[in-house]
């Protein structure tokens, strides 16, 4: 496994980091007995990035997640999120922030986290994230609770709008760099590197787009991206190679984010996605892709209906 520095946190993580929403049956129905095997399999394979929410599966992935990683706790970098608790609920407020790490914690069966990121910040004030959310967030740092601070979402504008006003550690963007749009490499990661900031990249498949299960229903792209997305799928298939292998490589050698958080909850996702650590991408058919995917290449929507889980 290769491991990159958080920006200019301590913390060292593996390129390929796991998203742990799927923990909470956003996507679909997970097996009890696969999820933890997923995760304890992920830790012992190198994967030390896991990154979970109070938001996926209304505190379940949480919960499962916690019970996966007893006894594997010390060998991880944790990190979950704050201010986002449905799809429609949100509060950013210092009071339940600070009320909100120690739910969590006690869900995850330990006394710190070590990157505590506010959450989908696009859909709060950005003058309270700025002065009352992320001063709250370094409080808890000072405490113990947090080694890190950052902050997530979808909007870059909104993501470097707050990163310009207020100091943080790590900004996760998602559905920004992978086969069907990377316009997080153009303005986000430029920004990023000026500021010393520590950048993940999140939803390498284009949460499920690029997958040959296909996107859940409640995926917010425009009809015209599933099915570059399906294209993309089909083409692939007819060259007898997995899709999502090719997507989540095409991340993987992006050398600008730290991690790619890729959603999971099974092994045979895990083994595979590990599997594509070792195959490099064949350009022609990156090509081929490119000519598919350019009529919708960095198609974006409206941030208000973004990552709305279930
Ligand atoms: P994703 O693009 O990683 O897609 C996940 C889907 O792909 C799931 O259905 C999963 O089962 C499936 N999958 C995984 N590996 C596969 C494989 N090899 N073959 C076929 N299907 C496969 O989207 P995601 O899960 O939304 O994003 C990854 C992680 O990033 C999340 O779990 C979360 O931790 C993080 N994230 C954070 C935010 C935020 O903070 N606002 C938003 C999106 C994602």
């Amino acid at each position: 496994m290769e491991y990159r520095q958080l920006g200019e946190t301590s913390l060292r993580i593996s390129i390929l980091g796991f998203g742990a929403s799927p923990l909470g049956d956003v996507f679909r129905q997970t097996d009890p007995a696969d999820r933890t095997a997923a995760v304890h399999l992920a830790v012992d394979r190198g994967i030390n990035f896991f990154d979970v929410s109070p938001y996926y599966g209304l505190t379940l992935a949480e919960t499962r997640l916690g019970e996966a990683l007893q006894g594997r706790r010390e060998k991880v970098v944790l990190a979950t999120k704050c201010g986002r608790y449905n799809a429609d609920q949100f509060d950013f407020s210092a009071a339940r922030i600070t009320a909100s790490i120690d739910e969590s914690l006690t869900r995850l069966r330990t006394d710190y986290v070590d990157l505590l990121q506010a959450h989908d910040v696009e859909f709060g004030d950005v003058r309270q994230i700025v002065e009352e959310t992320v001063p709250a967030m370094r409080r808890l740092q000072a405490q113990g609770k947090a080694r890190f601070v950052g902050i997530t979402g979808y909007s870059l504008k909104n993501l470097m709008e707050i990163a310009s006003q207020v100091k943080v550690d790590t900004i996760l963007s998602y559905c920004r760099y992978n086969l069907m749009i990377t316009d997080m490499d153009t303005t986000l990661m430029p920004f990023a590197k000026r500021n010393g900031i520590g950048l993940i990249n999140a939803s390498p498949l284009h949460m499920g787009v690029v997958t040959e299960h296909g996107a859940p229903d409640w995926h917010p792209a425009p009809h015209q991206v599933h099915e570059a997305g399906k294209e993309t799928v089909a083409l692939c298939k007819r060259r007898g190679v997995d899709a999502s292998e090719v997507a989540l490589r095409f991340c993987l050698d992006y050398p600008n984010a730290a991690s790619t958080l890729v959603g999971m909850s099974s092994t045979s996702h895990v083994e595979r996605n590990l599997k594509a650590m070792e195959k490099p991408n064949d350009s022609e058919l990156l090509a081929e892709i490119a000519k598919i995917v350019a009529p919708v290449k960095d198609v974006v929507w409206p941030s208000g209906r973004a990552e709305n889980y279930g």
